[in-house]
């Protein structure tokens, strides 16, 4: 089976069957953000201890891309420390910008890496970046370096 096809199942077996998806009991942290342009809502929920990401969970709706890349994202970075996951964040978003990984990278990303074709749509790369905004939102500080500022401006308008 071609690479393609296999990431392509790849997603939409996150999308049929997500992972880490409902409501997270004794989640501290609660961030929701919306991709208007497609119609993707997430609200990410998630508890840091002793600067690890001890719990997640995600709930919305919108496209396979979106979805997908939230199941994949809670699977990858459950139990781990705040700044590897922040650290996964700025891979994937590299990937979206087109660039290569490297080869430590590549093992971090796993399954992520299913994303890769998603570059290549650029309206899409939103949608899978979504989450990785909620996660990076959400950690904001729990990470011993802030993370860096989102350029796009946030469509909420408040609760
Ligand atoms: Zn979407």
């Amino acid at each position: 089976m071609p690479l393609d096809d296999l990431y392509q199942e790849l997603i939409l077996d996150h999308y049929r069957a997500p992972r880490h998806k409902g409501p997270c009991p004794g989640c501290g942290r609660e961030v929701k953000q919306d991709n208007p342009l497609c119609g993707d809502v997430i609200t990410l929920r998630l508890e840091v201890q002793d600067k690890t990401i001890a719990r997640i969970a995600h709930e919305g709706q919108g496209c396979s891309i979106s979805q997908a890349s939230a199941s994949m994202m809670a699977e990858a970075v459950l139990g781990q420390p705040v700044a590897q996951a922040l650290e996964l964040g700025q891979s994937v978003r590299a990937l979206m910008r087109g660039e290569s990984p490297s080869a430590e990278q590549e093992q971090a990303l796993g399954d992520l890496m299913a994303l890769q074709g998603v570059a290549s749509f650029p309206v899409r790369v939103k949608c899978a970046l979504l989450p990785w905004t909620a996660l990076q939102e959400a950690l904001a500080g729990a990470a011993p370096q802030p993370p860096v500022q989102e350029e796009s401006p946030r469509g909420d308008k408040g609760a």
